[in-house]
């Protein structure tokens, strides 16, 4: 099959990648689309020296083989770490900390950029009819940016500002937004939660 190969040197495009053969608990994922991420662009520069194979995480597939048959003929994104269920923090409920967790496109799995790909069932998710590709190639990072809205501070700043931030670090700065956004929403929310007494409800 066609497909983008990191050699430990380059990305190289090739003809004759092997077809996936799919595992215990894989399923078989026809690509539709797939997105260029940074990490990509790192992983080309030496980033992970040791892996050899298809690169590539953020992608857009139909499921042609399954072992949960409902999955199959779905449109899907999927997560990227695959955890091994069975070291000391899998165990205790910390499975992005695993030891030997296998990255998609990055370590020890190969990746989107391919005409297939086999991924772990657990780790797909079903995209909504309505959806189209365009909109939910962007999940993963998306997720990347959920995933640490407890670590960052948010700031005001200006337009021009915001012009050299995004220039610079666009996934940080996508962080931070929505991290605003999130904020500004949940205190609405809790807001809403408040009884208004009587007196103010009877105006209001
Ligand atoms: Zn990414
Ligand atoms: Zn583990």
């Amino acid at each position: 099959m066609k497909g983008i190969y990191y050699d430990g040197k380059d990305a190289l495009y090739r003809e004759d990648i092997p077809m996936p053969v799919q595992k215990a608990g894989e399923s078989l994922v026809k690509i539709r689309m797939c997105a260029v991420c940074n990490t990509d662009k790192e992983v080309r520069k030496g980033y992970r020296p040791d892996f050899r194979g298809v690169m590539g995480h953020e992608f857009v597939g139909e499921v042609l083989d399954s072992p949960v048959k409902d999955l199959i003929k779905k449109r899907v994104v999927g997560e990227l770490n695959a955890a091994c269920g069975k070291c000391i923090y899998c165990k205790t409920g910390r499975p992005t900390h695993c030891d030997s967790r296998r990255v998609l496109g990055m370590s020890d799995k190969d990746g989107a950029f391919a005409e297939y790909m086999t991924i772990d069932t657990d780790l797909l998710h079903v995209i909504p009819d309505g959806l189209p590709d365009e909109i939910a190639i962007f999940t993963e990072p998306l997720a990347a940016a959920l995933e640490i809205l407890t670590q960052i501070h948010i700031f005001p700043i200006s337009a021009l500002q915001t012009t050299r931030y995004m220039q610079k670090a666009p996934l940080m700065f996508a962080r931070a937004l929505l991290y605003s956004f999130l904020q500004r929403e949940t205190s609405r929310a809790s807001l809403s939660k408040k009884k208004i007494p009587s007196s103010e409800a009877a105006t209001v």
